[in-house]
């Protein structure tokens, strides 16, 4: 049921600040002598999507085919988890950072369905949120990605309700907690140390 180390996976909806968390959180831990391991699941999906010339940059993989997507996201879940198997050998902790639930133009598609948590076997499925008006307004300022897919403050509003459900869906099949973490506007210190907590307590 577990891995050797303990496996944290950090969900929410696009632009709430998950990366910016975790940066933060990794930070304190380090300072703290925890032994880490961080990955982005959409930079091992980027890497091969990439390679293989199928997007430009990370905001198009969700608009991919969802054949490919679902290619793509094997593959990711397999290769985290082979270099966190390397990374960690004598223990410690891995951070995936990644969504529960992603908008495609397919639908809602889960994140984490049961191939990639039989790969991952979280101990825990943490959920960033923030106001829907707040994460609107970081889509909109964080000129560096492209979000507008996602739907301004009512496609946001929807998405996390649905995506909150997803997570505690995803939970159900490794016995994972579900940890709920609000990212306040100005204040991601705050959910940093919040999450510091939780694997703390794993
Ligand atoms: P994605 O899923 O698309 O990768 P994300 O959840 O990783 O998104 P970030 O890239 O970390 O989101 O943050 C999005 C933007 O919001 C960034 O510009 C970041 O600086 C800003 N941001 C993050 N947290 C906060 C906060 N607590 N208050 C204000 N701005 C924030
Ligand atoms: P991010 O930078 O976290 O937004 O990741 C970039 C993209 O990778 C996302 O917009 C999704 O298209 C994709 N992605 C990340 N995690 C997953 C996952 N667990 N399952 C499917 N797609 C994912
Ligand atoms: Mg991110």
């Amino acid at each position: 049921m577990r891995h050797p180390f303990k496996v944290v996976v950090v969900t929410g909806v696009p632009g709430v600040g998950k990366t910016t968390v975790i940066k933060i959180f990794s930070e304190m831990a380090a300072g703290e002598g925890l032994k880490l391991h961080i990955a982005n699941f959409g930079d091992y999906m980027l890497r091969t999507a990439l390679e293989t010339g199928l997007v430009r940059n990370r905001d198009e993989i969700r608009r991919l085919p969802l054949r490919r997507q679902l290619e793509l996201q094997r593959e990711a879940a397999r290769n985290i988890v082979r270099d966190a198997s390397e990374r960690l050998k004598d223990g410690g902790v891995l951070i995936v950072d990644t969504h529960a639930l992603v908008k495609t133009p397919a639908g809602y598609w889960p994140g984490l369905p049961k191939h990639v948590l039989d790969e991952l076997k979280p101990d825990s499925i943490v959920v960033i949120e923030a106001l829907p008006e707040e994460v609107a307004a970081r889509q909109a300022r964080d000129k560096s990605r492209f979000r507008a897919d996602i739907g301004g403050v009512e496609g946001v509003a929807r998405l996390m309700e649905a995506a909150r459900s997803a997570s505690i869906a995803s939970a159900v099949h490794y016995a994972s907690t579900v940890a709920v973490i609000e990212n306040r506007e100005g204040r991601a210190e705050e959910a940093a140390r919040r999450l510091l907590e939780v694997v703390k307590g794993l």
